[in-house]
């Protein structure tokens, strides 16, 4: 038998359809194209409408033009589980692989989902490190699909990491709703610290950063642990502080300013990015300005806008909806010509200098791409062979879109 898993949304999700191909392949069945495949495993999203509804319309025409196996499973609200339930075959609920069945199964699974090894391919090993969460920003739809946050034990994770690195992988991508509150037996900076102490050449990576939880021994972490990417994501989703109160958002603008001072202060190098929402519920033109301004001020290296989605089950669900679909547009558009300018001035001022990239793949133009610590896209001429390899790399060009070099022979 044939399966294909067709994967939605975040880094996390990834991680865990990795676990789910394993789960697969030792049950005897081989990963296939979509076409090919008998059995089809959504591993859905519904942080946004679109993204629920594009799901909808994906099993609708694999079901229309075949009769395969769909099994659905990830983020699903219970609404959109109950309507999806007369199109789909199966819904396997995430990360409870004792509940997954299909006909063609003998035995019920007895490991935990984190007992499953997952099935990696390319470069960069992406590793959750808990799961779940409790900040009830009131927008999210997270905490009430993906449930509490747990943390897994740090031995399971330092494990984990181990085989990766020995695998060959280049890069240890630590994913969590917020890592910054992991709780496995040690707290997050002494996490690093122990990923840190694997030997090996690689790159460590960790998202997502909540503001709040974003305390001065991570700084030093990062700071001080030569692994560890110069690299931080850290969303503000506004700007203004009367919004943030109403997302449930518990830092100010003014606390916010004060961690990227720091943050900047101590490691001058990094490389921040961001995420922003515009036309969240009541989001006046003045409060947008507010968010315009702060966005502007912090000039970020890379930042994610979304348009406010109303989701079932959350807070902001209930409140009213005041902001038109065209003014958020306007507003998401406004910012991402502020982020142009801001990346464009950022990568410029790195032109001249030479930098340590991990080259990740080549483009079919024949040019190699690979990421800077602060995970800048760079292009360069080279040999395939050297994808997997770190090498460092003289920065000729900086655009908006990224950078330009040349291998450093030196
Ligand atoms: N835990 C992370 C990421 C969660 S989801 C964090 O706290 O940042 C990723 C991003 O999706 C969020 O940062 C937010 O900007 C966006 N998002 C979440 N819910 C949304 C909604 N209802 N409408 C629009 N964007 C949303
Ligand atoms: Fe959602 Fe907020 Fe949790 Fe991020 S921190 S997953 S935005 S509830």
């Amino acid at each position: 038998m044939k399966y294909h898993i067709i994967t939605y949304g975040c880094q996390m999700n990834q991680n865990d359809s990795e676990r789910i191909a394993s789960f697969f392949d030792e049950k005897g069945f081989t990963e296939s194209s979509e076409e090919d495949a008998e059995i089809i495993i959504i591993n859905s999203c519904s942080i946004r409408q679109s993204a629920i509804d594009r799901i909808e319309t994906k099993i609708k025409s694999i079901k229309k033009s075949s009769n395969r196996t769909v099994i659905l499973t990830g983020c699903v609200l219970d609404k959109d589980k109950e309507r999806m339930g007369s199109f789909i075959d199966y819904y396997w609920p995430p990360q409870d692989p004792s509940s997954w069945n299909l006909p063609h199964f003998k035995e019920k699974e007895e490991r935990a989902f984190f007992e499953i090894p997952p099935k990696r391919s390319g470069i960069t090993a992406y590793l959750s490190i808990t799961t779940g969460c409790d900040n009830f920003c009131s927008y999210c739809v997270v905490p009430y699909v993906k449930g509490k946050e747990k943390s897994r034990p740090s031995k399971e994770i330092i494990e984990e990491a181990r085989a990766a690195v020995k695998l060959g992988h280049k890069e240890i991508w630590l994913l969590g709703q917020n890592v910054n509150s992991y709780s496995g037996g040690i707290n997050f900076p002494s996490l690093l610290k122990e990923i840190n102490n694997i030997r090996g050449d690689f790159w460590i990576r960790f998202t997502t950063s909540h503001p709040k939880d974003l305390s001065s021994d991570i700084i030093s972490a990062i700071k001080n642990y030569k692994k560890v990417a110069k690299y931080l994501h850290l969303p503000m989703q506004s700007g203004d502080d009367k919004v943030l109160e109403k997302m449930n958002r518990p830092y100010t603008t003014k606390e916010y300013r004060e961690i990227v001072e720091e943050v900047r202060k101590e490691i001058p190098e990094i490389s921040i990015s961001t995420d922003v929402i515009v036309g969240f519920p009541g989001e006046t033109e003045k409060h947008f300005s507010n968010t315009v301004k702060l966005f502007r001020e912090i000039g970020f290296d890379m930042a994610y806008i979304a348009r406010y989605s109303s989701r079932p089950q959350t807070t902001a669900y209930k409140m009213e909806e005041t902001i038109e679909s065209e003014e958020k547009k306007r507003r998401e558009k406004i910012i991402e010509e502020i982020l142009k300018e801001s990346v464009l001035q950022k990568n410029k001022s790195l032109v001249g200098k030479t930098l340590r990239v991990l080259i990740l793949r080549e483009k079919k133009n024949g040019l190699l791409v690979g990421k800077t610590e602060g995970y800048k896209n760079v292009l360069f001429e080279g040999k395939k062979d050297l994808i997997g390899d770190f090498k460092n790399i003289k920065i000729t060009h900086g655009s908006s879109w990224g950078l330009r070099g040349k291998i450093n022979r030196k």
